[in-house]
């Protein structure tokens, strides 16, 4: 038995890149506290300073060769219930190890930060699960059937199925099932609008048993609705990335809807893709994963086709209406920004008092600025990047680090009048649709217009009211909505992302189109779609443009083959980043002769090189990409690569790495 005065010790990690476990003492009045300390954050004396820490265990007595007089003590602990148990801790450590970042950072994107501040009202008042009261279609049926079918080790299945085919409410179907059997429910949404929605839906299916975690509610809030998961009180959790690290029990089913979307991999540290951390729940838990898209991944196509993902098929649109009619237009010959046949469709469409949206993937009014006459181009002076000329606010911004400048009259290096503004951005062609349409109302959605909290909701709210005929914005319009008013849609410009050298550039561009398209005849047959581009002979918009997704995959896969890109490879992305170039130049030149050695037979290294974008907020990019067939022995030798690397590093380069990296500009 132990003296009831005699201090306990706990280990604590932090949010830091390092793997290093730190041990405090809990005081004595603590002692009896110390044995349910793990699980909880704890503020701690770190440094000159205090920090929150993640308490991850307990100990008798200080680790071997620590001074008992070195440690500190624990000053505050900040919940009152443990907010990680131990299977969190072991999902934390294998985030940690597989995406080479700190264990305490792995929790920390794991936990809603925040403190708990009492209770968070349900998404519903209703107590029970309410049945839908439509009938499957044949289709859905056996895919419902198939998901749900008993099986010791389940394969993973992809429901693969046009806009207003059916996935939704066999995911719902599926979770419903789950419920009853006692199970729980993780579903995954793509981080913008579509949550919301979701959450609605399953609010009214599911009542109490629903819980929603989103990047617009408090930190509190979320961490209340955890604690809500974490209770059993909630037992169906619909949310973003984020959400795949939800703390229910007895997992039965995680769902990814819009599996292809680029917001299920984080863009900082751990650079998780929930697609993988949902796998490896799974696989650890015996819980079942659906994805669904009418447009997968690359990486997903290849594993259906190699049988290695069940696919299954929603043929048809069950919402009445049918696909759209999508024709190319070439921009070429234009000289604004709206081609004639783009035109007659929105007079038309307004004839018959129907809507439209207009969507462009770029922010302000014009592009990059370019003189005619010498060739110059007004850059970032911290970025390598084009600044974008934002007409409201007079202003030429970069979209990278906020650096603003007034637009020159004339160029600034050879004088010329010949200089100006050339591309377009969604604030242009406001300017241009008001022009041509003074009689109609046009509403704006982007970053610029939607900054303030529920300003987009207002906005789609006044146009799914039909007080608005054109709505015109970037991605925000173009996802999960469903406006039964709307029938045509155009993208003004669909080649805004091919120039970019990434090698998913016309994955990405075949998607976006297809999925805007979407929008479109949802509710009437009668949808039409415009793309105007200015390379009508591209792959990527001829086969978006024929909704044709296997046609385009055949070509790109053979291609992806062909270069060893994924999903035939897999790649390690080590990103160097200094205010020094030369520093920056070194420490990439350093790492790439210390991995050369240690890749295994068939793996090959591309670089040290620029990054694409060279400089971003005044600091220099450079970048090491090591590729190999299979991730095991590519990932060792990673790991391996990173210790040596550490011993002797420069400390004013900052090293990022990227396992899986989906953007690598
Ligand atoms: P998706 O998720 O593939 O876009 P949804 O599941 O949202 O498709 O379904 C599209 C529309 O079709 C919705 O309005 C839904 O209520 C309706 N729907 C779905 N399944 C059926 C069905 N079996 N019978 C009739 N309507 C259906
Ligand atoms: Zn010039
Ligand atoms: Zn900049």
């Amino acid at each position: 038995m132990k003296e009831p005065s005699a201090p306990g010790y706990v280990d604590i990690v932090f949010d830091i890149p390092a793997n290093q476990v730190f041990t405090y003492k809990t005081e004595t009045d603590q002692t009896a506290l110390s044995g349910t300390v793990p699980g909880r954050r704890v503020m701690v004396p770190f440094g000159a300073r205090d920090m929150l820490g993640y308490a991850i265990g307990r100990r008798e007595a200080p680790p071997q060769g620590v001074a008992l007089g070195s440690i500190k003590a624990v000053r505050r602990v900040v919940d009152s219930e443990p907010v990680f148990d131990s299977r969190d801790l072991e999902l934390a450590r294998w985030i940690s190890g597989y995406y080479f970042c700190g264990l305490g950072q792995a929790l920390a994107a794991m936990i809603p930060s925040g403190k708990r501040t009492g209770d968070y009202p349900s998404l519903s008042s209703v107590e029970e699960i309410t049945p839908s009261p439509l009938e499957l279609s044949e289709e859905q049926k056996k895919a419902l059937d198939a998901i749900t079918a008993p099986a010791d080790k389940p394969p993973l299945f992809y429901l693969y199925g046009i806009t207003g085919s059916g996935k939704t409410e066999v995911f719902l179907r599926a979770a419903e099932f789950m419920l009853n059997q006692g199970n729980s429910v993780i579903y995954l949404v793509p981080e913008i609008s579509l949550t919301h929605q979701t959450a609605e839906a399953i609010g009214k299916r599911f009542g109490k048993a629903a819980a929603t975690i989103h990047s617009g509610m408090s930190p509190a809030n979320r961490l209340t609705e955890w604690m809500r998961i974490r209770s059993g009180e909630a037992r169906i959790v619909v949310g973003p990335r984020s959400a795949v690290f939800a703390p229910v029990e007895n997992l039965g089913l995680i769902i990814i809807d819009e599996e292809q979307d680029g917001s299920y991999k984080s863009g900082n540290t751990p650079r998780y893709h929930a697609r993988q951390a949902a796998m490896r729940r799974c696989s650890v838990e015996g819980a079942r994963l659906v994805m669904g898209s009418a447009t997968p991944s690359a990486e997903a196509w290849k594993l259906m086709q190699d049988s290695e993902i069940k696919r299954l098929d929603l043929t048809r649109r069950l919402s009445g209406g049918s696909p759209p009619e999508i024709i190319p237009v070439s921009l070429e010959k234009t000289s604004g920004c709206l081609t004639e046949e783009l035109k007659e469709e929105i007079r038309k469409t307004a004839r018959m008092g129907r809507q439209t949206i207009l969507f462009l993937n770029r922010r302000g009014f014009a592009y990059f600025y370019h003189c005619n006459s010498c060739g110059y181009e007004l850059t970032c002076r911290h970025c390598s990047v084009s600044l974008t000329w934002h007409k409201s606010r007079s202003r030429a911004i970069c979209h990278y680090c906020g650096y603003s400048v007034t637009p020159p009259k004339a160029c600034p290096q050879c004088g010329s009048l010949e200089a100006g503004f050339t591309g377009f951005g969604t604030e242009m062609i406001e300017e241009e649709v008001r022009r041509t349409f003074p009689e109609l109302r046009i509403l704006r959605a982007d970053a610029d217009t939607t900054g303030k909290k529920g300003e987009l909701k207002k906005t789609l709210d006044l146009f799914r009211s039909g007080e608005i005929d054109i709505l015109l914005g970037t991605q925000m319009v173009a996802k999960g909505l469903n406006f039964p008013g709307v029938r045509l849609v155009g993208v003004v410009l669909a080649d805004t992302g091919l120039h970019l050298p990434d090698f998913r550039a016309a994955e990405r561009t075949f998607s976006l189109v297809v999925q805007v398209a979407g929008r479109s005849g949802r509710y009437f047959p009668d949808g039409k779609v415009i793309v105007q581009t200015l390379r009508p002979q591209d792959p990527a918009i001829v086969k978006s443009c024929a909704l044709d997704v296997d046609g385009f995959f055949e070509a790109e896969l053979s291609q992806r083959e062909a270069l060893s890109f994924p999903p035939y490879t897999r790649l390690i992305r080590f990103t160097f980043r200094s205010k020094d170039a030369e520093r920056a130049d070194k420490a990439a030149a350093r790492l790439a002769s210390i991995a050369a050695p240690l890749l295994p037979p068939g793996a090959d290294a591309l670089g040290p090189a620029e990054c694409p974008l060279g400089i971003i907020a005044g600091s220099h990019r450079r970048q090491l990409i090591i590729r190999g067939k299979t991730m095991g022995s590519l990932h060792a030798a990673a790991g391996e690569a990173l210790a040596r690397y550490e011993k002797g590093r420069d400390s004013r380069v900052y090293l990022e790495v990227d396992v899986d990296p989906v953007s690598l500009l």
